[in-house]
């Protein structure tokens, strides 16, 4: 489960095993591991992380100084670390038929999207909300 939040903090829930990954405001990445039961509780350790991260060969981050990518089996998301772009939040579904991948663009702040079909170098869109705010209508 994926959330974004006005303030532009991001948090992924692994609903498998409820270890999460948020990252903050200002770019700082929390990742938190499932430490064993505490008194009937499941107990979670948080650690700060500026490096990679593998949590599985299926699960894992990349961070460079422009964004951190959290990369699963079938889908990506993107949260950029750059200035003026706003914790822009990009997901990229990706499925066997490759004329049913998705790209989908989302400003957390003005909570305004796209969603972009990718029929190989042909970008169709589909969906975006009523106005795209200044963030998303910038060219990467
Ligand atoms: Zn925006």
């Amino acid at each position: 489960m994926i959330t974004t939040y006005p303030s532009t903090q991001l948090e992924i829930l692994r609903k498998k095993t409820e270890e999460e990954s948020t990252v903050t405001p200002n770019g700082t990445r929390l990742e938190s591991f499932f430490q064993g039961m505490q008194n009937g509780q499941k107990a979670f350790v948080v650690k700060t992380s500026w490096t990679a991260l593998n949590r599985s060969d299926k699960d894992f981050v990349q961070q460079d100084e422009n964004c951190i990518k959290f990369c699963f089996p079938k889908f990506t998301v993107r949260r950029s670390l750059k200035k003026g772009e706003n914790g822009k939040t990009t997901i990229r579904v990706y499925a066997n038929d490759p004329n049913k991948s998705l790209r989908i663009t989302i400003c957390p702040e003005h909570q305004s999207f796209s969603v972009e079909h990718l029929f190989e170098t042909k970008i169709i869109q589909c969906a975006k909300s009523e106005r795209l705010c200044e963030h998303l209508t910038r060219i990467d």
